[in-house]
């Protein structure tokens, strides 16, 4: 039997089952799009929002965000500017790079492209190659996030954008915060929510797709026939404490539907009454940026690498380049 479309009897494309609605293509995408403008609704993303930064890796995730992000933002006068970086890692960032490109386009969106090897001299295959024989403390995921924390940050400031939009979803979301949680580092759980407000040059952070999970992502993208990079990141671990409570949870969803959205609420709703705060922020030494400790993070990378390559760096600031 031919699964139909519970809203126009055309060709089923899927289920959602916490919603008991069977949708075709058009209609999933629609509830999709629909469902990340009640977010931005319901948590405020778009207050004082006028310049928008997008940060498109060229992942299912982003380039979703972006395609699901654009009308909806149009009508709400908030001007998008897009932002892709280059992080040097061989093929992936390649067509990482591309899908981001196509996707900005088809969005008609202007956009900045930083070549972090251009701008700062080193890459992420030199961190990697790094990281073993210096023994650094973390893994190069860890050193990832803060070059694309830094010049998300830093672009947003030069370009005057009130808010950086990034594409993390549900399974990020609660991932991050349960490995959080088991490590101790309660102070990282701020990170769980669709919004976290700027302090000082720290500017406002969004999360449109904060209420969407990975597979629901993934549908939207393959309903609209959007390009996004489906390569792996060489550096992916094998094994995480992340990846396994993904899957954890995500066996959870499939026999109790909604399962994760229901976790995230309650999540949220403790978070704002336990009131908690990250630490005293001071101005990064070396290129005045915010941090939590004299030289910033990417500032001690950045040192690091370029005397491992043994290149000299022009200059810490940032000048994206507009292609
Ligand atoms: Fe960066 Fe790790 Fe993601 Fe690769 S897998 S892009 S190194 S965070
Ligand atoms: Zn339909
Ligand atoms: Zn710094």
């Amino acid at each position: 039997m031919v699964l139909r479309c519970s809203l126009c009897g055309s060709r089923a494309f899927t289920r959602v089952r916490y919603s008991r609605l069977t949708l075709c293509r058009r209609h999933y995408a629609e509830f999709f799009e629909r469902r990340v403008k009640n977010t931005v609704e319901r948590y405020r993303l778009f207050k004082n929002v006028k310049r928008l930064l997008v940060c498109v890796s060229g992942g299912k995730d982003s380039v979703a965000m972006l395609y699901a992000l654009k009308p909806y933002a149009e009508k709400s006068n908030v001007e998008l500017l897009g932002l892709t970086i280059d992080l040097g890692i061989g093929e992936y960032s390649k067509c990482s790079v591309e899908a981001a490109v196509e996707a900005f386009k088809n969005n008609d969106v202007e956009y900045m492209l930083v070549d972090l090897s251009a701008e700062y001299g080193f890459d992420l295959d030199t961190v990697a190659e790094n990281v073993e024989k210096l023994r650094m403390p973390k893994g190069v995921c860890s050193y990832c996030g803060s070059v694309k924390r830094y010049i998300f940050n830093k672009v947003a400031l030069d370009s005057e954008c009130d808010a950086v939009a990034t594409g993390h979803n549900l399974d990020d979301l609660l991932s991050f915060t349960l490995t959080s949680m088991a490590s101790g580092q309660v102070d990282l759980l701020i990170k769980l929510q669709p919004k976290n407000r700027g302090v000082d040059r720290l500017v406002t952070r969004i999360r449109p797709l904060a209420t969407l999970t990975n597979r629901e992502t993934l549908l939207y993208v393959m309903s609209i026939g959007a390009s996004y990079v489906d390569l792996e990141c060489p550096y992916t671990p094998e094994r995480s404490m992340q990846k396994t409570i993904v899957e954890k949870l995500s066996e959870i969803e499939h026999k109790y539907p909604g399962f994760k959205l229901a976790l995230y609420k309650s999540l949220l709703r403790v978070l704002r009454k336990a009131e908690v705060k990250t630490g005293p922020l001071v101005h990064c030494e070396k290129c005045g940026m915010p941090s939590s400790t004299r030289i910033c993070s990417f500032c001690r990378l950045k040192s690091l690498m370029t005397e491992r390559i043994g290149e000299k760096t022009t200059e810490t600031r940032v000048t994206a380049r507009r292609v």
